[in-house]
Formats: structure tokens, C-alpha cells, sequence
């Protein structure tokens, strides 16, 4: 029965028979019983389907990310211990040493050490345009060894929305598939597949866990993405893996199946960057309130945004729903019913006024985390942001007395007075 995405959040991915668990079994094992060396032998050889070692996979994760997958509108889903081990396996699962990739530079602060610093030193390399990139801008990154295009739905913490649709028909033109990092605005506000995206990724340890519980990843394959007919360019999954005597992964698991196979297969094999199933089922009470609190998560936002911009000591503040946000249109079309509860603002007084405010707040805490039940604040150039310099920052869109503030599930008036408590600090 196809349900609707409230539903899904609640039972998706799991359906117990008669007599079995309501709530998901924790399988807390890391290895599972065979009766014959043979039946073992075809698990090893990707022949059957089947559990043995849960480096590779674990019943309980598969659950939580076969929900995930529903929520996305994807075929298949993988859950990773964190979301930098999501955007690792997503983009080195395609693109190797020699490669190349294109990607907004309105990225989360660690995904842009983990592309411009380590995978640099693995031998990719990566273009950062814009998100507001022109379609000449986008077409001109690319490269003879370009393997994907990579974005974030709302950029962290800059908050841009990206125009996925372009994005993706400019990595098609290319014959490479869009990976969208969807953890700011969650599958309860976009679903960036819809939009053309081919892989999504998560960090579960924002919203989808909610709770500030369980660092977490997940990726989510589309199913549409032909790497046949792209094959030189993909010789990961179209050509013999040696390690799995020769498996074709794009001829023997399908459109479907060959994304996600192959990044279990070899890469969560030899990483081996698996959650633990208790940290899945933590995940997972997360998502059974998703779509409850994403509405209150925005309702908030927009609340405090709203106040923030009539304030005198506030230079200027960004929420892509406030009327007037450059990305007010653009946030209308791919999340028509709401967006995340982070904004950013920036003091009169620049980078000492932003300390003294955020020093001053008592219901919001300075914490280097967002997304979570209890508000959050940070100064990026300070923490998550310290390692670019200001024109580093420019291009990411952080300036330097920029306060990231994440809006959580407490009463809207109570984080609007803390506000007005410390900025009456200034005075
Ligand atoms: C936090 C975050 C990440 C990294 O996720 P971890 O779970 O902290 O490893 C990646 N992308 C975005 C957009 C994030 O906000």
C-alpha cells in the first residue's frame, strides 16, 4: 500500500508478522549463524542476498534506511556512521584518484576540508562555482574527467537554495549523475529526486535524528541514473570488480541495485564506516516525529527570522522563507510548505558584538551542532569555519560576524525574548 509521507515516517521500512516486535528489533550481533560453508560462499559472492558480517550490513540499519529511502522517493538506501562518511562514500564511489568533480561552494564547512583537502590528496579534484552559478559559469567547470556534480538543497550554515533542477540537467548534459546533500531541508520539505537529483545524502545526526542523540549518515540512491550508458565513465560499476570475481555491479544489480551494492560491497567492506544497530534505532524514534517537528522546527524560524528583521541592532538577517530573502522564490519552488529552522543574522558591531550576544542568550546554547530539539547557536567563522580564510569564507557565503542560529522545539516567544534579553546587551 503506498502511504503517504507521515506515514512512512512512522512505520516505513518495517512490517511485522504476527506476533513479531511493534518497535524494530535491535539486532545487536556482528555476525549471523549459516548451516553450510555454501550458503555462507554465495553471500560472499554477492549471489544471494543475506546478512554475515555487520561491518558490511545489519538487519536494523537496513530497516532505517529502507524508510529513508521511502521518504526520499529513492530505490535504495545505505545508512554510514556520519554524514562525512555519507558525502565520502557517495562521491568516491564514482570518482577516483584522476577524477574530477564540480561542486557548489555553499557546502557544509567539513564537507569542503573533506573535497578541497583529503580527496585532493587521493588525487580528485574538485571545481567550486557558485550556487548561483549562470549555466555558462556551470558549463565551464566541467571536465573530460568530471564524474558528478555535488550540492547542498540549503546550504550549511550560508543557507543558499540551490537550483537543483539546473544543476541536474547540467550534470546530465554531462552524463554525470547530481548528488544532493538533503540535510538541511529533510524529504519532509524536499525531495530533491523529484527535481532531477540522482544520489541524496544525509546527515541523520541533524534533523532526521532531532535529538542531538547519534552522529549518523545515510545515502539514497534514485535508481535512474544510467551508468551503462555512460560506461566509460563509470568503469567502477561497469566493468569486472576483481575483488568479487568479476562482478559487473551495473549489469548484475540493475539501475536499481548497482549504486548502493557496489559502496557496501567495496567501500563499506574496506572502510568500514558502519552505524551500530542501536545508533540505527535511535535514528529511527528520530524519524517517527520527523514530519511533526520539521513544521514546528520552520514555524519558529520563521517567528524569530520575522522578529530579528525588524530589529534595530540586527545588520541583517537570512532565512530563505522571510519575505524579502534573495532566496525567497527559489525556497517557494522546491519547499513549498516550509524549510529548516536555521537562519543567520549578523549584529551591528561585527565579530566582538556577535561573542557578547551569543555569550549573553540562556535558552539558546553555543554548541558546534544545528537541527536539534533544543536551539543552538555558533559563530562559524570562529568554530566549524576557522581553518578558511576570509575569502574562503566569502565564497562559502559566511562573513565574518555571521551567527548561525538554530531554532528548536521550545515555545517561539521564549527564544524571541532570549533574543531581545542579549541584544538589549548592545545598548
Ligand atoms: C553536519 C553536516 C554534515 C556532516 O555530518 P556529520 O554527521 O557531522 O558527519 C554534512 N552535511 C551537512 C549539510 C551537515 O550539516
Amino acid at each position: 500500500m503506498d502511504m503517504l509521507r507521515d506515514t512512512v515516517c512512522v512505520q516505513g521500512g518495517y512490517h511485522p508478522n504476527n506476533g513479531e516486535p511493534r518497535q524494530i528489533p535491535i539486532i545487536q550481533s556482528t555476525t549471523f549463524r549459516y548451516e553450510t560453508s555454501e550458503d555462507m560462499g554465495k553471500l560472499f559472492d554477492l549471489e544471494a542476498s543475506g546478512y554475515f558480517y555487520s561491518r558490511l550490513q545489519n538487519p536494523t540499519c537496513d530497516t532505517v534506511a529502507s524508510k529513508i529511502a521511502l521518504l526520499e522517493g529513492g530505490c535504495a538506501a545505505m545508512l554510514t556512521s556520519s554524514g562525512q562518511a555519507a558525502n565520502f562514500y557517495a562521491v568516491f564511489n564514482i570518482a577516483n584518484c584522476g577524477d574530477h568533480v564540480v561542486a557548489s561552494s555553499a557546502i557544509y564547512g567539513g564537507t569542503y576540508n573533506l573535497f578541497a583537502v583529503t580527496m585532493k590528496k587521493m588525487g580528485i579534484d574538485f571545481t567550486f562555482v557558485p550556487s548561483t552559478a549562470t549555466d555558462e559559469e556551470l558549463e565551464k567547470a566541467f571536465r573530460p574527467n568530471t564524474k558528478a556534480v555535488f550540492g547542498e538543497t540549503i546550504s550549511n550554515p550560508s543557507l543558499d537554495v540551490l537550483d537543483i533542477e539546473r544543476f541536474a540537467n547540467a550534470a546530465h548534459r554531462h552524463g554525470v549523475p547530481l548528488i544532493i546533500d538533503n540535510t538541511f531541508a529533510t524529504p519532509i520539505f524536499c525531495r530533491p529526486i523529484e527535481f532531477g537529483a540522482d544520489i541524496v545524502t544525509h546527515s541523520t545526526t541533524k534533523y532526521m535524528d532531532g535529538h542531538g542523540a547519534c552522529v549518523g549518515g545515510c545515502i539514497v540512491d534514485s535508481g535512474k541514473f544510467d551508468w551503462l550508458a555512460n560506461a566509460e565513465r563509470f568503469p567502477g560499476l561497469t566493468t569486472p570488480d576483481d575483488s568479487y570475481h568479476g562482478i559487473v555491479y551495473a549489469e548484475k544489480f540493475g539501475l536499481e541495485g548497482a549504486f548502493i551494492t557496489k559502496a557496501t560491497a567495496q567501500l563499506m567492506r574496506d572502510f568500514g564506516s558502519t552505524p551500530s544497530p542501536q545508533s540505527a534505532f535511535i535514528l529511527n524514534l528520530g524519524l517517527e516525529s520527523l514530519h511533526v517537528r520539521m513544521k514546528r522546527h520552520f514555524e519558529n524560524a520563521l517567528a524569530v527570522a520575522r522578529f530579528l528583521s525588524k530589529h534595530k541592532k540586527i545588520k541583517w538577517v537570512r532565512y530563505p522563507m522571510l519575505e524579502g530573502d534573495k532566496y525567497f522564490d527559489i525556497a517557494n519552488k522546491y519547499m513549498p510548505e516550509g524549510c529548516c529552522g536555521v537562519i543567520s543574522f549578523a549584529v551591528e558591531g561585527g565579530r566582538a558584538a556577535a561573542e557578547r550576544v551569543m555569550k549573553a542568550l540562556k535558552v539558546a546554547a553555543i554548541e558546534t551542532h544545528v537541527a536539534d530539539a533544543r536551539s543552538c547557536c555558533l559563530h562559524p567563522a570562529n568554530a566549524t569555519h576557522r581553518q578558511m580564510n576570509d575569502r574562503e569564507l566569502e565564497a562559502a557565503g559566511i562573513t565574518p560576524d555571521l551567527i548561525r542560529y538554530s531554532c528548536g522545539l521550545e515555545a517561539a516567544e521564549d527564544l524571541i525574548a532570549d533574543l531581545e534579553a542579549a541584544l538589549a546587551t548592545l545598548d
